[in-house]
């Protein structure tokens, strides 16, 4: 799998404060004196994410601590603004939780609630692919995720099995917002992010994009599920570029139908005939034959069994996370320079 590909958003000027966020979370939530630390879970590009149990109400915790010497080399500030915005207003069972938010000299760090059935990367790639049985539980959890951030304006750009963690049941949970975007419908943004195997024809041809680049993702996800891999991949990013272009994808013999009628109507270039962004937006795909028998509002409510259960024995429980044991739970990057600590006023 390919890695997340970097953005040229500029940072913006704010005021500087230190604080906890607002009222419901985890308060005192204001240094990682408040926290005991455990092992790593899990790191992403600019940092690591830790287990923690909060000292005051002993709520256990993921604590995601991201190097603010990174976030500036990598011009990311803008892009972490973005996601604590958008995880302060997110409130959806699908969609990881923000417990709290601080940041001190080297790091800023977002307190989350802690998924410990793992990622489902790890799952999918122990079993290889998914029938269509099971792929189809996880499609429409990912597809109420998606119906929730864009009923809030928010476009995800980031759609990948690893991006998508199991709670202690099973369900999913959408995590890493770091490239979600509040793109109201009329509007198009065009920072180039996400990861190469799943970006949409307008975004590699930077036409400017929005809610529907999702959608394609959602396609590709299908594919990956049922197929083990996704329909356009290279080793060469600038070739995974061109077949993406190119448009042209086959199905192994095992994929039904109605599965591969669904993934071409999402699989299309042309936004104008892309299911999810037509006039019955995302209807046209929850009515589609190949979900034919699935009881949204169950879904919705969690009805259904998991076909995967990850075997969790407490809240703090990380088996199911690969070993990390071996890096330090603290991250120490070099010290910012007092015009590089402005960049963080206001988080
Ligand atoms: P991220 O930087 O958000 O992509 O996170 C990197 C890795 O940390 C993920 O792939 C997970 O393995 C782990 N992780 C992230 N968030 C959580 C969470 N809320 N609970 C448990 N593990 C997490």
């Amino acid at each position: 799998m390919s890695a997340t590909t970097g953005s040229h958003e500029q940072p913006k000027p704010a005021q500087h404060k230190v604080h906890s966020t607002h009222s419901g979370r985890l308060e005192p939530c204001t240094s990682l004196a408040d926290f005991s630390l455990g092992v790593v879970l899990g790191h992403g590009s600019f940092g690591r994410v830790t287990l923690g149990k909060h000292k005051a109400t002993k709520t256990v915790c993921a604590i995601k601590a991201l190097s603010k010497a990174q976030i500036i080399k990598n011009q990311q500030v803008a892009h972490l603004r973005a996601e604590r915005d958008i995880l302060k207003i997110v409130d959806c069972h699908f969609i990881v939780k923000l417990l709290g938010f601080f940041h001190d000299d080297h790091c800023v760090y977002f307190v989350l609630q802690c998924v410990n059935g793992g990622e489902f990367f790890r799952h999918l790639r122990a079993r290889g692919r998914l029938t269509e049985e099971h792929a189809r539980f996880y499609a429409a959890e990912v597809l109420l995720a998606f119906q929730y951030f864009h009923s809030k304006e928010i476009v995800y750009r980031d759609l990948k099995p690893e991006n998508i963690l199991l709670d202690n049941k099973g369900h999913i949970k959408m995590t890493d917002l770091g490239f979600c975007k509040i793109v109201p419908a009329a509007k198009r943004t065009y920072t180039l992010c996400g990861t190469p195997d799943y970006l949409a024809p307008e975004i590699i041809l930077n036409k400017g994009h929005g809610k529907a680049v999702d959608w394609w993702a959602y396609g590709v996800l299908l594919y990956e599920l049922m197929a083990g891999y996704p329909p356009f991949f290279d080793s060469d990013v600038t070739n995974t570029y061109k077949k993406i272009l190119g448009g042209r994808f086959t199905f192994p013999p095992h994929f039904s139908i109605s599965s591969r009628d669904l993934i071409r109507k999402l699989l299309v270039a042309d936004l104008s005939k892309r299911y999810g962004c037509l006039a019955s937006g995302v209807d046209d795909i929850k009515n589609h034959p190949w979900f034919k028998g699935t009881d949204w509002g169950a879904a919705e409510a969690l009805v259904h069994e998991p076909p995967i259960k990850p075997t969790v024995k407490s809240p703090d429980d990380t088996t199911n996370f690969d070993d990390y044991s071996s890096l330090p739970p603290i991250l120490h990057d070099h010290v910012l320079s007092k015009t590089e600590q402005a960049m963080f006023t206001g988080f």
